[in-house]
């Protein structure tokens, strides 16, 4: 939900002052009925909001899959000038994340303008797997897998129950290649797992995003979700 003023700005309409200004005169409706406070707070892609009569434009929602390369902020901008993950897809519309990817962490990231979408995925009742690949120092015990796999106690409470395979491991080197299945998404969640174990991780990527994988794409490459696609999550 967004102030009915910055929305009505947004749709191109006019500034954000003169839109407060055509809200205090009465010559804007919301789902029919005229509003004249200036705290309203609205959803853009779904009130129908119409200035004096005329209905606002309307952004279509919108949906990409982006292979987020390591390095890279999940946000829409960086007041350090850093990459985000919107400078990857051009697009008109106002997209962001759908959740977040550390910066150093690679793989599928979700795009979309749709936040009741991106809300939707993100609540922990929509419990959607994640598949990530973790290259870590170390060899973990079978123990520590049965402690991954069964919850590990974080300072934010014990971890859900997971799926752990070790997909290799380089005895000269001592680093182990992990697959961990999750569906929380807590903050630097699968760091934070391995970490509790005694484990550095060096490198992780998101593999998967329930059913939606990375086939076709490499670093830095975008494409749309197809309609059905949409669909299956909701
Ligand atoms: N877990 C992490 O530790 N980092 C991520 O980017 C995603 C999940």
């Amino acid at each position: 939900m967004e102030r009915l003023q910055k929305v009505i700005a947004q749709a191109g309409v006019t500034s954000r002052r003169k839109a407060e200004q055509l809200i205090v005169e009465g010559r804007v409706s919301v789902n029919g009925q005229i509003v004249r406070e200036l705290g309203v707070k609205v959803n853009a892609n779904k009130d129908d909001i119409e200035v004096n009569g005329v209905p606002i434009d309307r952004e279509q929602p919108v949906y990409f899959l982006l292979y987020k390369p390591a390095g890279v902020i999940s946000s829409v901008s960086d007041d350090k000038g850093r990459k985000v993950v919107t400078d990857f897809i051009e697009a008109e519309e106002r997209i962001f994340p759908v959740g977040r990817l550390d910066y150093d962490t690679s793989g599928l990231i979700l795009l979309t303008n749709d936040g009741e979408f991106a809300n939707l995925l993100m609540h922990p009742r929509h419990t959607i797997d994640k598949v990530y690949v973790a290259k870590i120092k170390g060899v973990p015990t079978r123990e520590q897998l049965k402690q991954l796999k069964d919850g590990i106690r974080l300072e934010d409470g014990k971890t859900a129950p997971a799926k752990v395979k070790v997909l290799s491991v380089n005895k000269k080197n001592q680093t182990s290649i992990v697959q961990l299945t999750i569906h929380e998404g807590r903050n630097r969640q699968v760091r934070r797992m391995f970490e509790a174990l005694g484990y550095q991780v060096m490198k992780l990527k998101r593999e998967q995003y329930g059913f939606l994988d990375l086939t076709g794409l490499t670093p830095g490459e975008f494409r749309p979700l197809k309609p059905i696609e949409v669909k299956h999550f909701r």
